[in-house]
């Protein structure tokens, strides 16, 4: 053994040299060749927890005599990751917009969102968040997400399938196709928003029973039969003890492009009040607007910038993160 063995920190030494409560997270600490080695429990922290956990540690230790190098292992194989279905009785409401949207803006208020496309009837997030010609690697069979350029990384169902194959996917197809997506390797990504198909399908049944999301959002347009749609995709959710988190009104109101007035042309506080009379939240309206459709097409999701459009997005992205971080305590 060589001198510089002899006067490596011992375990006992690492450890008291950190504070007590950074102390009470490690799980093994040893010096190899100079460099202190620590493995620390941080399933629970958040990702930014996590970062000043870790630089705590390295600078604790850095000052340690005999140590010239620290690496840090984090335990996070129990990330506390919460996971949010938005779904929608029929296709063509605005389901996919929003969920970009509010992943984009939940991203800005400093969550580490990923988006799972879940909607084989239309996969749409390549598109809404600009990368279309990735496709996803896998490492020891597990999937890894896209990075999109606006901060969120998304997986979609329909890159695990020819375009206009999926379709035809029921049952145990598609929920082991929704299993390796929610099981991908996400690594610290503490929020996931499903953008499901709309309906109440097969995926819904797999979502609700095997992945249990936290809550769910319902997406309805004013119309009448849209709502009625939406409120039985809500039941579904109920009857699985999802709890639903609200129900957000899209293309309320049409925002004249030229003069910005806005009209109704269904009706104004229809929606608010049907989700009254079903004791559902009212998160807010998201009016119809030339410019979401177009950027959304482009893949610039309007949710980036600051103008009022991007401000119904928000509004709706705040009263989220408000529920999800009630829910975690
Ligand atoms: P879904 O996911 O419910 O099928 P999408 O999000 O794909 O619906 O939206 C359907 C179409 O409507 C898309 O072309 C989208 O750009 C457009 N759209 C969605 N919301 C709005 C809105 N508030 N104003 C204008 N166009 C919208």
């Amino acid at each position: 053994m060589s001198m510089a063995d002899n006067s490596a920190p011992t375990e006992v030494q690492l450890r008291a040299a950190l504070p007590t409560e950074i102390e009470a997270r490690v799980k093994s600490a040893r010096t190899v060749a100079g460099r202190a080695v620590v493995v620390a429990e941080a399933g629970d922290l958040s990702a930014k927890a996590r970062e000043e956990l870790e630089a705590d540690i390295s600078e604790a230790l850095g000052a340690v005599e005999g140590v010239g190098e620290v690496r840090v292992a984090l335990m996070a194989d129990r990330v506390k990751r919460q996971m949010i279905a938005i779904g929608s009785g029929k296709g063509g409401v605005g389901k996919s917009t929003l969920t970009t949207n509010l992943a984009v803006a939940l991203a800005k208020m400093g969550r580490k969102v990923g988006v799972i496309d879940a909607d084989i009837y239309g996969p749409s997030q390549p598109r809404l968040l600009a990368n279309e010609s990735d496709r996803p690697t896998a490492e020891d069979e597990q999937l890894i997400p896209i990075e999109s350029p606006h901060g969120v990384k998304f997986l979609s169902m329909g890159s695990l399938v020819n375009p206009g194959k999926a379709l035809a996917w029921r049952g145990p197809m598609a929920g082991s196709a929704l299993g390796q997506l929610v099981e991908a390797r996400w690594e610290d990504t503490d929020l996931l928003l499903i953008d499901m198909p709309p309906g109440t399908g097969d995926v819904q049944l797999s979502m609700m029973q095997k992945h249990k999301p936290d809550g769910a959002l319902l997406v309805s347009t004013p119309q009448d039969i849209a709502l009625l749609d939406a409120a039985r995709a809500g039941q579904l959710f109920e009857q699985g003890n999802i709890p639903i988190i609200g129900l957000v009104e899209n293309m309320a109101g049409y925002a004249c492009p030229h003069c910005g007035e806005v009209s109704d042309p269904f009706g104004q506080g229809g929606v608010e009040k049907f989700a009254k009379s079903l004791e559902i939240p009212f998160l807010g309206r998201i009016p119809l607007s030339l410019e979401i459709r177009v950027k959304s097409d482009a893949g610039d999701p309007p949710a980036l910038v600051d103008n009022d459009d991007a401000a119904a997005f928000t509004a709706i992205a705040e009263q989220l993160h408000g529920w999800l971080q009630a829910k975690t305590g």
